[in-house]
């Protein structure tokens, strides 16, 4: 693989502990990409039984398609960190602010 350094908004916290990304309150993708132009869902969500192992590996956002947020800055999450969270029948971005 070839290193890519980027920086990237982290995911500090994420409740949705049935994704097979989610240990322990917390994500461990690479990265998500979140949203579908409108409403800030977490597309990398995946529910399974398994568990990803990297629990040290810490996720970033890699991008986000929501740009009616006004953290959203080119299809990109300017935001320090995001929060991710169950609401209503959804998981989305806990963090989103409308413009
Ligand atoms: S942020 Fe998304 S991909 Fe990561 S654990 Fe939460 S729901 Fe899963
Ligand atoms: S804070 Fe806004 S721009 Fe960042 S990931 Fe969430 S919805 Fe997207």
């Amino acid at each position: 693989m070839i290193p890519i350094m980027v920086e990237m908004p982290t995911v500090s916290q994420c409740s949705v502990r049935e994704c097979a990304y989610n240990t322990e309150d917390a994500c461990h993708a690479r990265a998500i990409t979140v949203g579908d132009g409108v409403h800030p869902g977490c597309d990398t969500y995946f529910g399974a039984e398994a568990h990803t192992h990297a629990a040290e590996r810490r996720a970033g956002v890699g991008a986000c398609k929501v740009s009616v947020c006004r953290h959203n800055d080119d299809y990109e999450c300017s935001a320090e960190s995001i929060v991710v969270g169950k609401s209503s029948n959804s998981v989305c971005c806990q963090t989103f602010s409308p413009r």
